[in-house]
């Protein structure tokens, strides 16, 4: 069975073949939060949708290498640094810290590559000086290095590949020096911004002056230094489609790095949006939530997964608290009979249902069809409560149907948390020893930042009176 997705490169479903002639690598790039204040959960409706990706491909035998980038400097940044007064790594670094926080309570898996735009000037500025040698960056009087659209497509290049762009409108010469602007003002876009007195201290040398990069120019850098010039995906949530993906096309084909017949992504992968009362959850509008308002409200991070795993990642999706309270409800059901069937398998191991995780893939391939995908999984929470009901759940069906839900669950990542004791992961053991060895040898930071790696990988260390105990989150 192969994978379907929707490519907006070519606005249609393709099959996914990777580019890795033994077709088992894949590499992604999801481009990274803005770290400029508490992300809300409509950002994290994006990366939620990031991983469920990621964690499909793992489930289809994929070995997945999945960058994403934290950016830490660009307008927004630079104006919360203004106002605050604080310094840019301080700054920055404490909302990373929230967003990763935030990012392991949904039970998301780490990166393995994260990224961040103020270790990588000196690749961007590589890049950038590639597209001044090509003729298709110019500086402006003011010392800023500009993206010129006209010598792009004249070189027989194609602005407008994602979306459909009207350049009549487009008058010559224009240029933007902010980071966002809409399709109806398409111009020459900044990439690098020269030094201005409201920038502080947050500038570094460039061949074309001091200054710091623009934000496009910080993804296609940072990815194709990370992944090569050419790699197979490329996400983020829709409204990054134009201008930000555009111009990551536009940079990093412009430098013409890749070798012949190749683009610089395959596939491009947009989530739609999280809508409050119909109207897009965003900071500007003051309608958003945080993570943190929620699971200070009691939801936990699991229940905020789970809501956000419901809904096809291409279909808007109005958030709510009586959908909150409905997911809560769902996984209860999930959760309850997991422990049953824990109950009856006691310690029998057993393999899983052929038939279901076939009819689950089925599903999941046509471009992550989660909402049939879920409809099995009720249909088939509501068989295996009727078999219990009925007595005719033996311990080796049990011990089958949980192998079942495990393996489907290594997509949707929910780990019940109620079901029958869990088996503890090697690796996992194996850390909470070695935060135990540090902790004698009075290495306190060392035993933190192993506790910090578990909570990454999902387990929460309790240090109890007989000693340490493990417990899923
Ligand atoms: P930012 O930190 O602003 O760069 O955004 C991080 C990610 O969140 C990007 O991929 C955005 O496209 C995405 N995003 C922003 N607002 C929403 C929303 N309301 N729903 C879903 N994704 C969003
Ligand atoms: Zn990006």
């Amino acid at each position: 069975m192969s994978l379907k997705i929707f490519n907006t490169l070519s606005r249609s479903i393709e099959e996914f073949i990777p580019l890795d002639p033994t077709g088992r690598s894949v590499r992604m790039y999801c481009c990274g939060p803005t770290v400029h204040n508490f992300a809300h959960i409509g950002n994290f409706r994006t990366f939620v949708f990031t991983d469920l990706m990621r964690r499909y491909l793992e489930f289809k035998g994929f070995e997945v290498i999945h960058a994403m980038n934290i950016t830490d400097v660009e307008d927004k940044i630079i104006a919360a640094v203004r106002t605050t007064g604080r310094d840019l790594k301080s700054y920055t670094g404490e909302y990373e810290a929230a967003f990763l926080t935030d990012f392991d309570s949904l039970l998301c898996a780490r990166p393995h590559l994260l990224p961040h735009a103020t270790d990588h000037i000196s690749g961007i500025v590589k890049l950038i000086g590639t597209l001044m040698e090509k003729g298709i960056a110019y500086r402006s009087p003011d010392g800023s290095v500009y993206f010129s659209i006209e010598k792009y497509r004249a070189s027989g290049a194609k602005y407008g590949q994602l979306l459909n762009l009207n350049f009549e409108e487009m008058r010559a010469g224009e240029r933007v020096s902010t980071d966002e602007y809409a399709k109806e003002s398409i111009a020459d876009f900044a990439l690098w911004k020269a030094r201005m007195p409201g920038d502080g201290a947050v500038f570094w040398p460039s061949p074309w002056g001091e200054g710091r990069p623009g934000w496009h120019i910080e993804c296609s850098a940072m990815s194709m230094e990370l992944l090569g010039p050419s790699f197979d995906l490329h996400l983020g949530g829709e409204d990054l489609v134009f201008p930000h993906h555009e111009d990551e096309i536009a940079q990093s084909e412009g430098a013409g790095l890749q070798t012949h017949g190749h683009r610089f992504v395959k596939y491009w992968m947009h989530g739609a949006h999280l809508l409050v009362e119909g109207k897009k959850m965003a900071k500007s509008l003051g309608n958003f939530f945080t993570l943190r308002d929620l699971i200070s409200k009691g939801s936990s991070g699991r229940e905020i997964r789970f809501l956000l795993l419901s809904a096809h990642y291409r279909e808007s999706f109005n958030f709510t608290i009586e959908g909150l309270n409905g997911a809560r409800t769902a996984l209860a059901r999930i959760d309850e009979l997991i422990g049953k069937l824990g109950e009856i398998a006691g310690p029998q191991t057993g393999a899983v249902e052929t038939e279901t995780i076939d009819r689950f893939t089925h599903s999941m391939d046509q471009d992550l069809n989660v909402s049939a995908a879920w409809g099995g999984i009720f249909e088939w929470v509501r068989e295996k409560n009727r078999m219990v009901a009925a007595g005719t759940m033996t311990p080796a069906l049990a011990a089958s149907a949980l192998a079942t839900w495990k393996r489907m669950d290594s997509v949707f990542a929910l780990a019940s948390v109620s079901g029958a004791a869990e088996e503890i992961p090697a690796e996992i053991t194996a850390l909470l020893e070695a935060r135990q060895a540090a902790k004698k040898e009075k290495n306190f930071k060392r035993a933190d930042e192993i506790r910090a790696d578990l909570k990454a990988k999902g387990w929460l260390v309790e240090d109890t009176p007989n000693g340490p105990r493990l417990k899923r989150i």
